[in-house]
C-alpha cells in the first residue's frame, strides 16, 4: 500500500482553478466519476513502478490511447488519454 502524504489540494487548484468557467454540480459529479472510472481502468492494468505502457481508454474508447508512468520512488501514478484529455495524477 502507498502512503499518499502529499497535498491534493495544490494539484487540484492547479488543474481547476486557472480558467473562470462557470462548472455546474452536475458537471463536477460527472467529471469526477469520469476520473475514477478512469483511474480504476488504469490500476486494473497493475502497472508495476517506473513502466510506462498505454491501454485503451475506458471513456472514449480509443484505442492505445492512454499511457501512463508509474513513479519508482513513490508509486505514483500519472495518466491521460490523448484523444479526450481526460487524465489523473497522483
Ligand atoms: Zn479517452
Amino acid at each position: 500500500m502507498d502512503l499518499i502524504a502529499e497535498s491534493e489540494i495544490n494539484e487540484e487548484e492547479s488543474i481547476f482553478g486557472e480558467e473562470e468557467i462557470e462548472i455546474s454540480e452536475e458537471e463536477k459529479r460527472n467529471m469526477l466519476i469520469q476520473a475514477i472510472t478512469f483511474m480504476s481502468a488504469v490500476l486494473k492494468q497493475n502497472p508495476r513502478r517506473g513502466i510506462i505502457g498505454t491501454m485503451d481508454c475506458p471513456l472514449c474508447k480509443t484505442k492505445g490511447s492512454v499511457s501512463y508512468t508509474r513513479s519508482t520512488y513513490n508509486g505514483h501514478l500519472h495518466a491521460g488519454c490523448s484523444a479526450c484529455s481526460v487524465g489523473v495524477m497522483e
